[in-house]
């Protein structure tokens, strides 16, 4: 039998599972057109519409993980041509950039510095000018810790004929995201963040106007494995066979959400503010110090500056690695080198966790 060294997962995801989630993927495998896992798709998704705060009937999901997702929505939503304009201040910015452009829309991106977050009164200035067909925001920026607003953007998109897209891997239940409140008209996710599930799914959501944009298409989406017009049937029409869903993963899906929504929305939120909180004050009394825009920090992903003299934080990450078993993230792009993200997401955001993370942290640093 294979053998998986013990971790404590504190980077920017794969997170902590929880024990049933475990034991729901190892049920047994049933066929992915048996009418029992249909009664397993059919909860997963009235589960994910209430972790997503939406009525949307086109809630799913997608196979893959949150990459296959931002990609089933450019795929989908961008046709050849289309205006889009996207946010970039991380890495997860410029990919959604990259992928509008694959599909073959002319891209527009507003840039600023990383770990900051956009001024929404710029961004709908933009908006305005440009009248894109397409708005992407990314709501948690995992390679610099920022907690991006949307509220209060929507409707300028709207006005324009656009529609706003929303990147919500890293904080979909574990800050809150609103998509009907909010006016978003799409957003994807990943099951390996805050939702404490292993990688290998991404929940998907698109509203009526996106689906309508969908079903208007005069060219077919690019990819035929995303193309929401066949996946779609599947998870909300006539139940026709496209790919083989990953039966055992939306187990795993199913049971990650019935232990969120037992627990309840506000008192996850709440529970990952308490362990930010504390984990932000060891870290700064350590000399960490904090990348992201004041007012801004995301409480599940932790972008800090290493103290200086401290020496070498790769080796110092291989260390926690090593001796503790614990995973902390490397920087990216701009932080590579001079900063770790550490990550207290879903089952990771407990008390227990952050004072072993401070403590394995002191022990290699001293
Ligand atoms: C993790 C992440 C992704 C990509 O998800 P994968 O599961 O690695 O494909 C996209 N956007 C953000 C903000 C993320 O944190």
């Amino acid at each position: 039998m294979l053998e998986v060294p013990p971790r404590r997962l504190h980077g920017p995801g794969p997170s902590p599972v929880h024990p049933n989630v475990l034991q729901a993927l190892g049920q047994p495998c049933i066929g992915h057109m048996d009418p029992a896992f249909m009664e397993i798709m059919d909860g997963v998704r009235s589960m994910l519409q209430k972790v997503f705060k939406t009525d949307n009937a086109m809630t799913l999901a997608c196979s893959g993980t949150g990459s296959a997702g931002a990609e089933m929505l450019m795929d989908n939503l961008v046709e050849p041509g289309d205006c889009c304009l996207i946010g970039v201040n991380g890495v997860f910015g410029g990919r959604l950039a990259d992928k509008a452009g694959r599909a073959g829309g002319t891209v527009h991106t507003m840039e600023i510095a990383w770990g900051d977050v956009f001024d929404l009164d710029s961004v709908k200035q933009r908006v305005a000018d440009l009248k894109p067909k397409l708005v992407a925001l990314v709501h948690a920026e995992t390679s610099t810790g920022a907690h991006q607003p949307f509220e209060g953007l929507a409707d300028e998109v709207h006005k324009h004929g656009g529609l706003l897209v929303m990147d919500c891997v890293t904080s979909l239940a574990g800050v809150p995201v609103e998509i009907d409140a909010w006016g978003v008209d799409a957003a994807y996710s990943g099951t390996q963040k805050c939702l404490s599930c292993p990688p290998g799914l991404s929940p998907v959501t698109l509203n009526d106007r996106a689906m309508q944009k969908v079903k208007k298409r005069k060219t077919k989406c690019n990819s035929w494995y995303l193309d929401l017009s066949l996946v779609g049937n599947y998870w909300d029409g006539d139940r026709a066979y496209h790919h083989t869903a990953p039966v055992n993963m939306n187990y795993g899906l199913h049971e990650a959400l019935r232990l969120i929504l037992e627990e309840g929305l506000e008192a996850r939120f709440d529970r990952h503010r308490k362990a930010h909180e504390k984990l932000r004050d060891g870290l700064t009394k350590r000399g960490f110090k904090y990348v992201t825009q004041e007012g801004h920090v995301l409480p599940m992903l932790n972008c800090v500056e290493l103290p200086k003299g401290v020496g070498d934080e790769g080796k110092l990450r291989k260390r926690l690695l090593d001796e503790f078993g614990l995973e902390v993230g490397a920087g990216l792009g701009a932080f590579k080198g001079k900063c770790w993200r550490i990550g207290i997401m879903g089952e990771g955001a407990r008390d227990e966790h952050v004072d072993f993370i401070l403590e394995s942290i002191d022990a290699v640093l001293n």
